[in-house]
């Protein structure tokens, strides 16, 4: 794990100092070897690692760009992702999608995935050894990604990235370092359908990570 953490650190660094050699003009550079959103879709193959894989009809890894300077990571999915093998799908990513294009982007700009790619039966809680068997692969596509800024929608994505028991209330609001790649938490988009008066929240956090797109 410590050896993977590096790597995501590493990554990010690297991802810096491409862009401020774009700015002075190189646009191309002998290709190095980074392990690909497509290659970890097939390290994770028909995977049986937790018991999700007795209930679930697909796994849902992750929709949008490879290259996406934000990335969302919500908590596992629900019925319909199940179904259509894509993240937030159903009322929860309808809201999502919202959220994303208020801050300018299209579904097709960012990334979008969650901690766990397997639905927990009737919607339950992730169980620990669940986002254990699961979060490594969830740290790849950060590491292949190396976005400017990483969204957590909800509690279990935003306690397992920061190794927090905070509970997101606490933890939104504002950044915090993940590896050197700044993350913001908020409230996930199923709460915010059950709770719309804390949408102003959510959306006070999502122009900050706006604001530092533009740094
Ligand atoms: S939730 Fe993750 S670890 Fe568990 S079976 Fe699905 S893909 Fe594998």
């Amino acid at each position: 794990m410590t050896d993977l953490n590096e790597r995501i650190e590493l990554a990010g660094a690297l991802r810096c100092y491409l862009e401020e050699l774009q700015d002075t003009g190189v646009d191309s550079l002998p290709l190095a070897a980074q392990e690909t959103l497509e290659n970890i879709r097939t390290g994770l193959g028909d995977c049986r690692r937790c018991r999700l894989c007795e209930t679930r009809k697909s796994i849902v890894f992750g929709v949008g760009s490879n290259n996406a300077k934000v990335l969302f990571v919500g908590e596992a999915p629900g019925r319909d992702e199940d179904l259509q093998g894509e993240p937030f799908v159903g009322e929860a990513g309808q809201l999502l999608s919202k959220m994303i294009k208020a801050m300018g982007y299209t579904r097709d700009e960012v990334y979008i995935c969650n901690l766990l790619k397997c639905r927990p039966p009737e919607n339950r809680n992730p169980e620990t050894e669940e986002i254990a068997a699961c979060s490594p692969f969830l740290l790849r596509q950060v590491e292949s990604i190396a976005p400017k800024a990483i969204v957590t929608l909800g509690t279990f994505a935003s306690q397992t990235l920061l190794d927090s028991r905070d509970p997101i209330s606490r933890l939104r609001g504002r950044f915090h370092d993940y590896h050197g790649i700044p993350l913001m938490p908020t409230f996930h988009p199923a709460f915010l359908l059950r709770s719309p008066e804390k949408k102003r929240e959510a959306w006070e956090d999502l122009q900050k990570v706006m604001k530092r797109m533009l740094e």
